[in-house]
């Protein structure tokens, strides 16, 4: 029998964009449009959960953080995520997020992922690699993910109007302030059991403003040895 609607990935991805949009996570359209062209799907192990608003493991104890959790850093980012901007994602994981900054940003900006896992960095290349939206970025140059410590930033392409860490740091790296542009933004995770989502602004004469967003629970940013012990 002929099937008048399909569940496919695409449509299930606008539901989860849409629902993030009617709970009022997500208010910007830019946000909107970039997690719409993006497919979640294309970025976890497990597709038939990639909608569910949870996160989810990737392996190396680590996740794929919840859908709400990075429509709430997009928008936090949003203004320092325009066309032509830089954006540093430390932390990349499966490379998600750095895709949809890259989307945000165009072939204009730059968006860099580090990731210390190499096998992580392996595969986020081939999920962006799969994604029409992101492909073409990255062939291109302005998306790339490299393996490295995080806490160091990457210092190549500083500094950025945009920094995001998707691993929660027992303080925030001095390199990552460094990294920022004067106008520039960081949105960390501090904490070990108890972490706050941080807002760091520096201002026209390096000074840095800095707010607590909401409490969040994420993985630590740490050694990879540490991290693959499990601790
Ligand atoms: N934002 C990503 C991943 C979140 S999990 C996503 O949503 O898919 C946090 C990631 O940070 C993991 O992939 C972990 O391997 C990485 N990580 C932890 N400490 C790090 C460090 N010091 N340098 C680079 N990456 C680190």
């Amino acid at each position: 029998m002929k099937q008048f609607w399909s569940p496919n990935s695409i449509n299930k991805n606008k539901a989860m964009v849409e629902n993030l949009q009617s709970h009022g996570v997500i208010t910007s359209d830019e946000v909107a449009k970039a997690m719409e062209a993006v497919d979640r799907g294309l970025f976890v192990p497990d597709r038939s959960y990639a909608y569910v608003d949870s996160p989810l493991s990737i392996g190396y104890n680590v996740t794929i953080s919840a859908p709400h959790m990075h429509a709430m850093c997009l928008e936090l980012l949003e203004k320092n995520l325009k066309p032509g901007m830089r954006v540093l994602d430390v932390g990349s994981g499966t490379g998600y997020l750095t895709a949809c900054f890259a989307f945000m940003v165009g072939s204009e900006g730059r968006a860099i992922g580090v990731e210390h896992i190499p096998e992580l960095v392996a595969s986020s290349i081939k999920n962006i690699e799969a994604s029409a939206a992101a492909s073409p970025l990255l062939k291109q140059g302005s998306l790339a993910i490299h393996v490295g410590d995080g806490r160091q930033g990457w210092g190549e392409f500083a500094p950025y109007d945009a920094i995001h860490v998707g691993a929660a740091a027992p303080e925030i790296p001095e390199a990552l302030i460094d990294q920022l542009k004067p106008g520039g933004r960081l949105v960390i995770p501090v904490g070990n059991l108890f972490q706050d989502l941080q807002v760091v602004d520096k201002n026209s004469d390096g000074s840095v403003s800095i707010r607590s967003e909401t409490s969040v629970r994420y993985v630590p940013l740490t050694s990879r040895e540490a991290q693959l012990r499990g601790e």
